[in-house]
Protein backbone atom coordinates (compact mmCIF):
# COMPACT_ATOMS: atom_id res chain seq x y z
CA UNK A 1 0.00 0.00 0.00
CA UNK A 2 1.57 3.58 -0.67
CA UNK A 3 1.58 6.25 1.95
CA UNK A 4 -1.25 8.45 2.08
CA UNK A 5 0.07 12.16 3.02
CA UNK A 6 -2.34 13.82 4.76
CA UNK A 7 -2.21 17.80 4.56
CA UNK A 8 -2.18 18.43 8.70
CA UNK A 9 -2.87 22.08 8.05
CA UNK A 10 -5.07 23.44 5.24
CA UNK A 11 -3.76 26.82 5.00
CA UNK A 12 -5.80 29.48 2.83
CA UNK A 13 -3.56 32.74 2.70
CA UNK A 14 -4.18 36.12 1.36
CA UNK A 15 -1.54 38.22 -0.17
CA UNK A 16 -2.10 41.98 0.93
CA UNK A 17 -2.26 44.15 -1.90
CA UNK A 18 1.18 45.86 -2.35
CA UNK A 19 1.41 49.45 -1.11
CA UNK A 20 3.27 50.92 -3.99
CA UNK A 21 0.77 53.30 -4.64
CA UNK A 22 -0.46 54.65 -8.01
CA UNK A 23 2.27 56.62 -10.44
CA UNK A 24 4.94 54.69 -9.75
CA UNK A 25 7.64 52.92 -12.64
CA UNK A 26 9.55 49.85 -12.41
CA UNK A 27 13.23 51.11 -13.47
CA UNK A 28 16.73 49.61 -14.25
CA UNK A 29 19.66 51.76 -12.66
CA UNK A 30 23.05 51.07 -13.75
CA UNK A 31 25.34 51.97 -10.85
CA UNK A 32 28.31 53.89 -13.03
CA UNK A 33 29.56 55.54 -10.06
CA UNK A 34 28.88 54.42 -6.27
CA UNK A 35 27.30 57.57 -5.79
CA UNK A 36 24.60 56.69 -8.21
CA UNK A 37 24.10 53.25 -6.20
CA UNK A 38 23.27 55.11 -3.30
CA UNK A 39 21.03 58.16 -4.82
CA UNK A 40 18.88 55.25 -4.99
CA UNK A 41 19.24 53.36 -1.24
CA UNK A 42 18.97 57.16 -0.52
CA UNK A 43 15.42 57.67 -2.13
CA UNK A 44 14.50 54.85 -0.28
CA UNK A 45 13.29 53.48 -3.55
CA UNK A 46 11.77 49.74 -3.16
CA UNK A 47 14.49 47.29 -4.58
CA UNK A 48 13.11 44.79 -6.58
CA UNK A 49 16.44 43.27 -7.35
CA UNK A 50 19.15 42.80 -4.77
CA UNK A 51 22.12 44.78 -4.36
CA UNK A 52 24.61 41.77 -6.47
CA UNK A 53 24.70 43.51 -9.20
CA UNK A 54 26.13 46.65 -11.98
CA UNK A 55 22.72 47.17 -11.78
CA UNK A 56 18.88 47.77 -9.47
CA UNK A 57 15.88 47.78 -10.48
CA UNK A 58 13.42 49.42 -8.46
CA UNK A 59 10.18 51.27 -7.72
CA UNK A 60 10.06 54.90 -8.66
CA UNK A 61 7.87 57.99 -8.60
CA UNK A 62 7.75 60.61 -11.23
CA UNK A 63 9.50 62.55 -8.78
CA UNK A 64 12.38 60.28 -8.11
CA UNK A 65 13.24 59.56 -11.77
CA UNK A 66 12.90 63.38 -12.12
CA UNK A 67 16.03 63.73 -9.45
CA UNK A 68 18.06 60.63 -10.56
CA UNK A 69 17.82 62.30 -14.19
CA UNK A 70 19.02 66.05 -12.49
CA UNK A 71 22.48 63.85 -10.95
CA UNK A 72 22.50 61.89 -14.70
CA UNK A 73 22.04 58.36 -13.26
CA UNK A 74 21.54 55.85 -16.65
CA UNK A 75 18.33 54.68 -16.14
CA UNK A 76 15.77 52.52 -18.08
CA UNK A 77 11.84 51.71 -18.03
CA UNK A 78 10.57 48.51 -17.38
CA UNK A 79 7.58 47.23 -18.65
CA UNK A 80 4.73 47.82 -16.83
CA UNK A 81 4.32 43.71 -16.65
CA UNK A 82 7.62 43.67 -13.64
CA UNK A 83 5.58 45.68 -11.35
CA UNK A 84 4.97 43.59 -8.41
CA UNK A 85 1.24 41.79 -8.49
CA UNK A 86 -1.06 43.50 -7.25
CA UNK A 87 -4.23 40.86 -7.58
CA UNK A 88 -5.14 39.22 -4.29
CA UNK A 89 -3.96 35.37 -4.38
CA UNK A 90 -5.56 32.47 -2.10
CA UNK A 91 -2.47 30.40 -1.59
CA UNK A 92 -3.80 27.14 -2.12
CA UNK A 93 -3.23 24.33 0.44
CA UNK A 94 -0.43 22.46 -2.21
CA UNK A 95 2.03 24.88 0.19
CA UNK A 96 3.97 22.32 2.34
CA UNK A 97 3.67 23.67 5.48
CA UNK A 98 6.56 22.75 8.10
CA UNK A 99 4.29 19.48 9.54
CA UNK A 100 3.69 18.27 6.21
CA UNK A 101 7.21 18.70 4.88
CA UNK A 102 8.46 16.17 8.09
CA UNK A 103 5.65 13.90 7.61
CA UNK A 104 6.01 12.99 4.17
CA UNK A 105 9.82 12.82 4.27
CA UNK A 106 9.40 10.28 7.15
CA UNK A 107 6.36 8.48 5.06
CA UNK A 108 8.95 8.15 1.79
CA UNK A 109 11.77 7.00 4.03
CA UNK A 110 9.63 4.35 5.86
CA UNK A 111 7.73 3.66 2.19
CA UNK A 112 11.33 3.44 0.05
CA UNK A 113 13.80 1.95 3.10
CA UNK A 114 15.82 0.71 0.25
CA UNK A 115 16.23 3.82 -1.67
CA UNK A 116 15.32 6.73 0.55
CA UNK A 117 16.62 7.81 3.97
CA UNK A 118 16.07 10.67 6.39
CA UNK A 119 18.30 12.58 8.65
CA UNK A 120 18.19 15.29 10.74
CA UNK A 121 21.27 17.74 10.35
CA UNK A 122 20.64 19.85 13.41
CA UNK A 123 18.03 22.31 14.57
CA UNK A 124 17.08 26.17 13.10
CA UNK A 125 18.93 28.84 15.20
CA UNK A 126 16.15 30.62 16.73
CA UNK A 127 12.96 27.82 16.91
CA UNK A 128 14.77 25.20 17.08
CA UNK A 129 13.11 23.24 14.23
CA UNK A 130 14.65 20.30 12.87
CA UNK A 131 16.04 20.42 9.90
CA UNK A 132 16.32 17.27 7.74
CA UNK A 133 18.10 15.78 4.72
CA UNK A 134 16.85 13.15 2.53
CA UNK A 135 18.82 10.97 0.59
CA UNK A 136 17.89 9.05 -2.48
CA UNK A 137 20.09 6.29 -3.72
CA UNK A 138 20.22 2.64 -4.03
CA UNK A 139 22.30 0.95 -0.76
CA UNK A 140 20.83 4.56 1.30
CA UNK A 141 22.92 3.68 4.28
CA UNK A 142 26.28 3.26 2.52
CA UNK A 143 28.08 5.83 0.95
CA UNK A 144 29.00 4.45 -2.36
CA UNK A 145 31.60 5.71 -4.62
CA UNK A 146 29.08 7.39 -7.04
CA UNK A 147 28.88 11.27 -8.13
CA UNK A 148 27.24 13.23 -4.98
CA UNK A 149 24.26 15.45 -6.88
CA UNK A 150 22.90 17.94 -3.76
CA UNK A 151 19.50 20.02 -3.68
CA UNK A 152 17.98 22.56 -1.63
CA UNK A 153 15.16 24.75 -1.59
CA UNK A 154 14.18 28.00 0.39
CA UNK A 155 17.32 29.87 2.21
CA UNK A 156 14.85 32.74 1.95
CA UNK A 157 11.75 31.96 3.65
CA UNK A 158 9.19 33.34 1.21
CA UNK A 159 11.14 31.74 -1.90
CA UNK A 160 8.49 28.73 -1.24
CA UNK A 161 8.99 27.22 -4.49
CA UNK A 162 12.31 25.85 -3.52
CA UNK A 163 10.31 24.09 -1.34
CA UNK A 164 7.78 22.95 -3.32
CA UNK A 165 10.94 21.65 -5.98
CA UNK A 166 12.82 19.75 -3.94
CA UNK A 167 9.66 18.17 -2.66
CA UNK A 168 8.48 17.01 -6.11
CA UNK A 169 12.02 15.64 -6.81
CA UNK A 170 11.62 13.41 -4.43
CA UNK A 171 8.40 12.20 -4.85
CA UNK A 172 8.96 12.20 -8.84
CA UNK A 173 12.52 9.89 -8.06
CA UNK A 174 10.79 7.67 -5.56
CA UNK A 175 7.31 7.25 -7.46
CA UNK A 176 9.60 6.21 -11.10
CA UNK A 177 11.83 3.94 -9.59
CA UNK A 178 12.11 0.77 -11.12
CA UNK A 179 9.71 1.62 -13.60
CA UNK A 180 11.04 4.14 -15.43
CA UNK A 181 14.57 2.90 -16.99
CA UNK A 182 16.71 6.59 -16.64
CA UNK A 183 15.58 7.64 -13.53
CA UNK A 184 16.19 3.87 -11.81
CA UNK A 185 19.97 3.78 -13.64
CA UNK A 186 20.23 7.57 -12.34
CA UNK A 187 19.57 6.81 -8.74
CA UNK A 188 21.35 3.67 -8.64
CA UNK A 189 24.10 5.10 -9.92
CA UNK A 190 24.00 8.94 -7.70
CA UNK A 191 24.09 9.76 -4.27
CA UNK A 192 21.46 12.32 -5.27
CA UNK A 193 20.93 14.52 -1.43
CA UNK A 194 18.19 16.93 -0.88
CA UNK A 195 17.93 19.22 2.28
CA UNK A 196 14.06 20.88 0.96
CA UNK A 197 13.83 23.06 3.82
CA UNK A 198 17.05 24.79 4.79
CA UNK A 199 14.98 27.79 6.95
CA UNK A 200 12.12 26.10 8.21
CA UNK A 201 11.24 29.11 11.02
CA UNK A 202 11.35 31.52 8.43
CA UNK A 203 9.11 29.28 6.29
CA UNK A 204 6.70 28.86 9.16
CA UNK A 205 6.45 32.55 9.39
CA UNK A 206 5.52 32.82 5.85
CA UNK A 207 2.88 30.01 6.16
CA UNK A 208 1.59 31.61 9.29
CA UNK A 209 1.29 34.68 7.57
CA UNK A 210 3.26 36.98 9.74
CA UNK A 211 4.76 37.98 6.72
CA UNK A 212 4.34 36.60 3.37
CA UNK A 213 7.88 38.52 2.47
CA UNK A 214 9.71 37.18 5.37
CA UNK A 215 13.48 36.59 3.76
CA UNK A 216 15.30 35.95 6.75
CA UNK A 217 15.74 33.19 9.51
CA UNK A 218 13.71 33.63 12.89
CA UNK A 219 16.59 35.07 15.17
CA UNK A 220 15.57 37.68 17.95
CA UNK A 221 18.55 40.57 16.90
CA UNK A 222 17.37 42.45 19.59
CA UNK A 223 16.67 39.75 22.23
CA UNK A 224 13.30 41.06 23.61
CA UNK A 225 11.88 37.42 22.65
CA UNK A 226 9.17 38.62 20.35
CA UNK A 227 9.89 37.09 17.14
CA UNK A 228 9.67 38.24 13.51
CA UNK A 229 9.73 41.97 14.11
CA UNK A 230 9.27 44.13 11.27
CA UNK A 231 9.02 47.53 10.01
CA UNK A 232 7.00 47.09 7.68
CA UNK A 233 5.50 43.47 5.92
CA UNK A 234 4.74 43.94 2.06
CA UNK A 235 7.84 43.77 0.32
CA UNK A 236 11.15 41.04 0.82
CA UNK A 237 13.87 44.43 1.69
CA UNK A 238 11.65 45.39 4.65
CA UNK A 239 13.50 46.25 7.90
CA UNK A 240 13.20 42.62 9.65
CA UNK A 241 14.75 40.71 12.28
CA UNK A 242 16.94 37.86 11.55
CA UNK A 243 19.83 36.68 9.78
CA UNK A 244 20.05 36.39 5.41
CA UNK A 245 21.60 32.24 5.18
CA UNK A 246 22.51 32.94 1.85
CA UNK A 247 24.94 35.68 3.31
CA UNK A 248 25.77 33.83 6.20
CA UNK A 249 28.60 31.22 4.50
CA UNK A 250 32.23 31.86 5.21
CA UNK A 251 33.71 32.58 1.81
CA UNK A 252 34.65 36.20 1.78
CA UNK A 253 31.61 36.95 4.47
CA UNK A 254 33.09 40.16 5.33
CA UNK A 255 32.26 41.78 1.38
CA UNK A 256 29.10 39.99 1.13
CA UNK A 257 25.73 41.21 2.23
CA UNK A 258 25.22 44.01 4.89
CA UNK A 259 26.42 44.77 8.26
CA UNK A 260 23.10 46.18 9.30
CA UNK A 261 21.39 43.58 11.82
CA UNK A 262 17.80 44.67 9.93
CA UNK A 263 18.77 45.14 6.59
CA UNK A 264 16.86 42.33 4.23
CA UNK A 265 20.63 40.95 3.45
CA UNK A 266 22.13 41.08 7.19
CA UNK A 267 25.20 38.45 6.70
CA UNK A 268 24.99 37.86 10.77
CA UNK A 269 27.63 38.59 13.29
CA UNK A 270 30.10 36.38 11.85
CA UNK A 271 30.52 33.65 9.17
CA UNK A 272 28.53 30.76 9.67
CA UNK A 273 27.19 32.20 13.43
CA UNK A 274 23.19 30.44 11.92
CA UNK A 275 22.65 27.24 13.19
CA UNK A 276 20.84 26.67 9.47
CA UNK A 277 24.32 26.91 7.85
CA UNK A 278 26.04 25.07 10.73
CA UNK A 279 23.92 22.23 10.04
CA UNK A 280 24.86 22.54 5.78
CA UNK A 281 27.59 22.91 6.11
CA UNK A 282 28.84 19.93 8.31
CA UNK A 283 26.92 18.01 5.97
CA UNK A 284 28.17 19.74 2.49
CA UNK A 285 31.71 18.67 3.91
CA UNK A 286 30.75 15.57 4.25
CA UNK A 287 29.40 14.62 0.74
CA UNK A 288 31.40 16.42 -0.81
CA UNK A 289 28.79 17.14 -4.39
CA UNK A 290 29.69 17.33 -7.72
CA UNK A 291 26.98 19.39 -8.84
CA UNK A 292 24.53 21.36 -6.84
CA UNK A 293 21.48 23.36 -6.96
CA UNK A 294 20.51 25.90 -4.83
CA UNK A 295 16.86 27.39 -5.05
CA UNK A 296 15.29 31.06 -4.89
CA UNK A 297 12.82 32.96 -6.19
CA UNK A 298 12.76 34.90 -8.49
CA UNK A 299 13.63 36.00 -12.14
CA UNK A 300 14.07 32.75 -13.98
CA UNK A 301 17.77 32.97 -14.34
CA UNK A 302 20.51 30.50 -13.19
CA UNK A 303 23.69 32.21 -11.01
CA UNK A 304 26.67 30.99 -12.00
CA UNK A 305 30.07 31.15 -10.28
CA UNK A 306 31.24 33.95 -10.59
CA UNK A 307 32.27 37.21 -11.29
CA UNK A 308 34.70 38.04 -8.27
CA UNK A 309 36.57 41.37 -8.85
CA UNK A 310 36.08 41.08 -12.52
CA UNK A 311 37.26 37.64 -12.86
CA UNK A 312 35.52 34.63 -13.79
CA UNK A 313 35.90 31.32 -12.36
CA UNK A 314 38.79 28.90 -12.60
CA UNK A 315 36.44 26.15 -14.21
CA UNK A 316 34.62 28.97 -16.07
CA UNK A 317 34.32 27.48 -19.57
CA UNK A 318 32.98 23.92 -17.83
CA UNK A 319 30.87 26.37 -15.31
CA UNK A 320 29.44 28.36 -18.21
CA UNK A 321 29.14 25.56 -20.40
CA UNK A 322 26.46 23.42 -17.75
CA UNK A 323 24.82 26.66 -16.39
CA UNK A 324 23.90 27.25 -20.30
CA UNK A 325 22.76 23.70 -20.76
CA UNK A 326 21.10 23.45 -17.66
CA UNK A 327 19.29 26.89 -18.28
CA UNK A 328 17.96 26.25 -21.51
CA UNK A 329 16.56 22.51 -20.32
CA UNK A 330 14.21 25.08 -18.19
CA UNK A 331 11.18 27.24 -19.93
CA UNK A 332 10.60 30.34 -18.29
CA UNK A 333 6.52 30.81 -17.75
CA UNK A 334 6.00 33.01 -20.91
CA UNK A 335 6.40 29.15 -22.26
CA UNK A 336 8.71 30.50 -25.40
CA UNK A 337 12.49 31.80 -23.57
CA UNK A 338 14.34 29.45 -21.51
CA UNK A 339 15.60 30.78 -18.20
CA UNK A 340 19.23 33.15 -18.58
CA UNK A 341 22.25 32.51 -17.23
CA UNK A 342 23.87 36.03 -14.94
CA UNK A 343 27.05 35.45 -12.79
CA UNK A 344 27.23 35.80 -9.02
CA UNK A 345 28.90 37.99 -7.01
CA UNK A 346 32.16 35.65 -6.23
CA UNK A 347 33.13 38.18 -2.55
CA UNK A 348 30.00 37.27 -0.50
CA UNK A 349 29.08 34.54 2.07
CA UNK A 350 26.52 32.83 -0.83
CA UNK A 351 25.89 29.54 -0.60
CA UNK A 352 26.64 28.85 -4.41
CA UNK A 353 30.65 30.84 -3.58
CA UNK A 354 30.91 28.36 -0.70
CA UNK A 355 30.71 25.47 -1.98
CA UNK A 356 32.27 26.30 -5.26
CA UNK A 357 35.28 28.01 -3.73
CA UNK A 358 35.44 25.90 -0.71
CA UNK A 359 34.82 22.52 -1.90
CA UNK A 360 34.89 22.63 -5.70
CA UNK A 361 31.17 21.88 -5.79
CA UNK A 362 29.85 23.04 -9.14
CA UNK A 363 27.02 25.22 -7.41
CA UNK A 364 24.32 26.68 -9.23
CA UNK A 365 21.46 29.36 -8.19
CA UNK A 366 18.09 28.90 -9.90
CA UNK A 367 16.08 31.72 -9.16
CA UNK A 368 12.92 30.07 -9.87
CA UNK A 369 9.35 31.91 -10.69
CA UNK A 370 8.74 35.09 -12.97
CA UNK A 371 9.64 38.39 -12.00
CA UNK A 372 8.49 39.74 -9.39
CA UNK A 373 6.89 36.92 -8.11
CA UNK A 374 7.16 34.09 -4.99
CA UNK A 375 3.69 32.28 -4.23
CA UNK A 376 1.88 31.53 -7.28
CA UNK A 377 -2.15 30.07 -7.68
CA UNK A 378 -2.02 26.46 -8.40
CA UNK A 379 -1.30 26.18 -12.42
CA UNK A 380 1.64 28.38 -12.00
CA UNK A 381 3.27 26.31 -9.43
CA UNK A 382 2.60 23.13 -11.57
CA UNK A 383 4.13 24.45 -14.77
CA UNK A 384 6.94 26.19 -12.76
CA UNK A 385 7.68 22.18 -10.87
CA UNK A 386 7.46 20.66 -13.89
CA UNK A 387 9.92 22.69 -15.52
CA UNK A 388 12.66 22.90 -12.70
CA UNK A 389 12.35 19.64 -12.72
CA UNK A 390 14.13 19.22 -16.56
CA UNK A 391 16.66 21.17 -14.84
CA UNK A 392 17.33 18.71 -11.80
CA UNK A 393 17.48 15.78 -14.24
CA UNK A 394 19.86 17.46 -16.74
CA UNK A 395 22.08 18.17 -13.68
CA UNK A 396 21.64 14.09 -12.62
CA UNK A 397 22.92 12.81 -16.06
CA UNK A 398 25.53 15.82 -16.12
CA UNK A 399 27.09 14.29 -13.20
CA UNK A 400 27.75 11.15 -15.49
CA UNK A 401 29.04 13.43 -18.92
CA UNK A 402 32.24 14.88 -19.33
CA UNK A 403 35.07 14.64 -16.40
CA UNK A 404 38.43 13.39 -15.24
CA UNK A 405 38.04 11.07 -12.61
CA UNK A 406 40.06 8.42 -11.10
CA UNK A 407 41.34 7.01 -7.77
CA UNK A 408 44.21 7.67 -5.88
CA UNK A 409 46.07 4.78 -4.37
CA UNK A 410 48.95 3.45 -2.65
CA UNK A 411 49.96 0.34 -4.02
CA UNK A 412 52.35 -0.26 -1.15
CA UNK A 413 49.46 -0.10 1.83
CA UNK A 414 47.20 -1.33 -0.94
CA UNK A 415 44.83 1.83 0.19
CA UNK A 416 42.99 4.38 -0.96
CA UNK A 417 45.07 7.86 -0.42
CA UNK A 418 43.81 11.26 0.46
CA UNK A 419 45.81 13.58 -1.46
CA UNK A 420 45.23 17.13 -3.25
CA UNK A 421 43.88 17.16 -6.91
CA UNK A 422 44.90 19.62 -9.58
CA UNK A 423 44.57 20.21 -13.21
CA UNK A 424 46.74 22.65 -14.23
CA UNK A 425 44.80 24.39 -17.13
CA UNK A 426 41.86 25.13 -14.56
CA UNK A 427 43.90 25.01 -11.38
CA UNK A 428 43.82 28.33 -8.90
CA UNK A 429 44.95 28.76 -5.19
CA UNK A 430 41.59 31.36 -5.25
CA UNK A 431 40.21 28.09 -4.33
CA UNK A 432 40.28 25.62 -1.59
CA UNK A 433 42.67 22.64 -2.24
CA UNK A 434 40.60 20.05 -3.85
CA UNK A 435 40.74 16.67 -2.05
CA UNK A 436 40.36 12.95 -3.47
CA UNK A 437 37.64 11.19 -1.07
CA UNK A 438 39.45 9.83 1.57
CA UNK A 439 36.50 6.33 1.59
CA UNK A 440 37.79 5.44 -1.96
CA UNK A 441 40.53 7.95 -3.28
CA UNK A 442 38.33 8.79 -5.78
CA UNK A 443 38.47 12.79 -7.00
CA UNK A 444 35.80 14.22 -10.09
CA UNK A 445 36.64 16.79 -11.97
CA UNK A 446 33.73 18.25 -14.52
CA UNK A 447 35.62 19.52 -17.51
CA UNK A 448 35.04 19.93 -21.53
CA UNK A 449 36.20 17.67 -23.66
CA UNK A 450 40.52 18.71 -23.98
CA UNK A 451 43.82 18.00 -23.39
CA UNK A 452 44.83 18.09 -19.25
CA UNK A 453 47.79 18.07 -16.92
CA UNK A 454 47.01 16.75 -13.99
CA UNK A 455 48.92 16.89 -10.31
CA UNK A 456 48.80 14.75 -7.36
CA UNK A 457 49.98 15.73 -4.33
CA UNK A 458 50.41 14.66 -1.07
CA UNK A 459 52.67 14.54 2.15
CA UNK A 460 53.00 11.07 2.40
CA UNK A 461 53.83 10.04 -1.03
CA UNK A 462 55.77 11.55 -4.10
CA UNK A 463 54.13 14.23 -5.80
CA UNK A 464 53.31 13.12 -9.16
CA UNK A 465 52.03 15.24 -12.46
CA UNK A 466 50.54 13.63 -16.00
CA UNK A 467 50.33 15.83 -18.87
CA UNK A 468 48.13 14.78 -22.06
CA UNK A 469 45.87 13.24 -20.60
CA UNK A 470 42.79 13.54 -23.04
CA UNK A 471 39.31 13.93 -21.39
CA UNK A 472 36.79 12.86 -24.22
CA UNK A 473 33.11 14.47 -25.15
CA UNK A 474 30.56 12.79 -23.55
CA UNK A 475 31.57 10.32 -21.27
CA UNK A 476 33.76 9.64 -17.97
CA UNK A 477 37.40 9.86 -18.50
CA UNK A 478 39.20 7.33 -16.23
CA UNK A 479 43.00 8.04 -14.42
CA UNK A 480 43.50 5.68 -11.67
CA UNK A 481 46.70 6.93 -10.02
CA UNK A 482 49.40 5.04 -8.04
CA UNK A 483 51.17 7.13 -5.79
CA UNK A 484 54.57 5.79 -4.42
CA UNK A 485 56.76 7.07 -0.69
CA UNK A 486 59.96 6.27 -3.37
CA UNK A 487 60.99 6.99 -6.63
CA UNK A 488 62.14 4.25 -8.58
CA UNK A 489 65.73 4.39 -9.74
CA UNK A 490 66.35 6.80 -7.25
CA UNK A 491 69.27 4.16 -4.94
CA UNK A 492 70.54 6.70 -3.29
CA UNK A 493 66.92 8.45 -2.29
CA UNK A 494 67.65 12.12 -2.76
CA UNK A 495 64.75 12.05 -5.17
CA UNK A 496 66.53 12.95 -8.40
CA UNK A 497 67.57 10.26 -11.14
CA UNK A 498 70.85 10.53 -12.17
CA UNK A 499 74.38 8.75 -12.50
CA UNK A 500 74.92 9.07 -8.80
CA UNK A 501 72.40 6.32 -8.51
CA UNK A 502 74.41 4.25 -11.04
CA UNK A 503 77.69 4.38 -8.38
CA UNK A 504 75.60 4.18 -5.02
CA UNK A 505 74.53 1.20 -6.17
CA UNK A 506 77.64 -0.15 -7.87
CA UNK A 507 79.16 1.12 -4.30
CA UNK A 508 76.19 -1.22 -2.59
CA UNK A 509 76.79 -4.44 -4.51
CA UNK A 510 80.75 -4.23 -3.89
CA UNK A 511 79.55 -4.24 -0.42
CA UNK A 512 80.76 -0.68 0.95
CA UNK A 513 78.20 0.92 1.42
CA UNK A 514 74.59 1.00 2.39
CA UNK A 515 71.29 -0.87 0.59
CA UNK A 516 68.58 1.47 -1.36
CA UNK A 517 66.07 2.55 1.33
CA UNK A 518 63.35 1.38 0.80
CA UNK A 519 65.41 -1.52 -1.41
CA UNK A 520 62.71 -1.75 -4.09
CA UNK A 521 64.14 2.34 -4.77
CA UNK A 522 66.83 0.56 -6.57
CA UNK A 523 64.51 -1.85 -8.69
CA UNK A 524 65.05 0.14 -11.92
CA UNK A 525 63.54 -2.70 -14.16
CA UNK A 526 60.65 -3.42 -11.67
CA UNK A 527 61.11 -7.25 -10.91
CA UNK A 528 61.12 -6.91 -7.94
CA UNK A 529 65.02 -7.99 -7.04
CA UNK A 530 67.87 -5.60 -6.32
CA UNK A 531 70.25 -7.48 -9.09
CA UNK A 532 73.09 -6.33 -11.19
CA UNK A 533 70.51 -5.72 -14.03
CA UNK A 534 69.08 -2.83 -12.12
CA UNK A 535 72.28 -1.26 -12.27
CA UNK A 536 72.48 -2.51 -16.73
CA UNK A 537 69.09 -1.01 -16.44
CA UNK A 538 69.87 2.57 -15.27
CA UNK A 539 72.52 2.99 -17.59
CA UNK A 540 70.64 2.01 -20.50
CA UNK A 541 67.87 4.58 -19.56
CA UNK A 542 70.75 7.22 -19.03
CA UNK A 543 71.83 6.29 -22.38
CA UNK A 544 68.19 6.97 -23.95
CA UNK A 545 67.02 3.67 -22.90
CA UNK A 546 63.04 3.06 -21.05
CA UNK A 547 62.73 4.61 -17.77
CA UNK A 548 62.67 2.49 -14.69
CA UNK A 549 59.60 1.45 -13.76
CA UNK A 550 58.13 0.68 -10.53
CA UNK A 551 57.40 -2.94 -10.16
CA UNK A 552 53.76 -4.93 -9.18
CA UNK A 553 55.68 -6.37 -5.52
CA UNK A 554 52.93 -6.08 -3.43
ZN1 LIG B 1 16.76 34.11 -2.47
Amino acid sequence: MKPVLYFLIIISIIIPSLVFGDGVTAIRVYFDTPDIRQACYDLNLRPLTEDIGIYGDFIASDKDIDFLESIQARYEILPEHLLPVITEIAIDSIYHTYEETVFELFAYASYYPTIARVESIGVSQQEQRTIYAFKVSDNVQVDEDEPVVYFDGTHHACEVMGLEICMALIDTLLENYGLDSNITYLVDSTEIWIVPLVNPDGHSAVIDSISLFWRKNGRDLNGNDTLYEYECNDWWTCYTEGVDLNRNYDWYWEYGGSPNPWSYYYRGESPGSEAENQGLTSLLERIKPLLSLSYHSYGEVIYCPWLLMGNYAPDHAALYNIAQELASSIMRENGHETYGVSFAQGRSGMASNWQYGHLGSFCYLPETVKYPDFIIPPDRYFNVIRENLNGCFYLLERAHGTQLTGIVSSPETGQPVQAEIRILEVYSDILDPRISNNTYGRYRWLLLPGTYTLQVLSEDFIDVTFSDINVRDNGITVFDVDLYTYVVGDANGDRELNGNDVTFLIIYFKGFGSPPEPLLAGDANGNCRLTGSDVSYLVAYFKGGPPPIYGDCW
